[in-house]
């Protein structure tokens, strides 16, 4: 998956349950993203958005509140997910 030119891993990693409260992780130096494909779906889905929020934030340094990050990711998910039709109408 490209994030701002650089080419990150997507990686599922069960054992994510097993290290900390995580649902996913960002690892923007070594350029992966990795999700618990044990979480249910669109919870592994919301993640993955939510990680590319993270790298969004850290390799443009915008600093930005984590609460406010999720809540963007939370309501950009939902929207596509409710309207896939609209990713069509903007990316075609
Ligand atoms: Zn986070």
């Amino acid at each position: 998956m490209k994030i701002l030119g650089h080419e990150f891993q997507l990686i599922a990693d069960d054992r994510l349950l097993l290290q900390s409260d995580d649902d996913g992780r960002m690892h923007a130096k070594t350029l992966k993203i990795i999700y618990n494909p044990r979480l249910p779906l669109s919870r592994q889905q919301e993640t993955i958005q939510h990680e590319i929020f993270e790298a969004i934030s850290e390799l443009l340094e915008l600093n930005m509140p984590h609460q406010m990050l999720t809540a963007v990711s939370e309501a950009l998910y939902t929207v596509y997910k409710d309207n896939p039709e609209i990713l069509e109408k903007i990316y075609k």
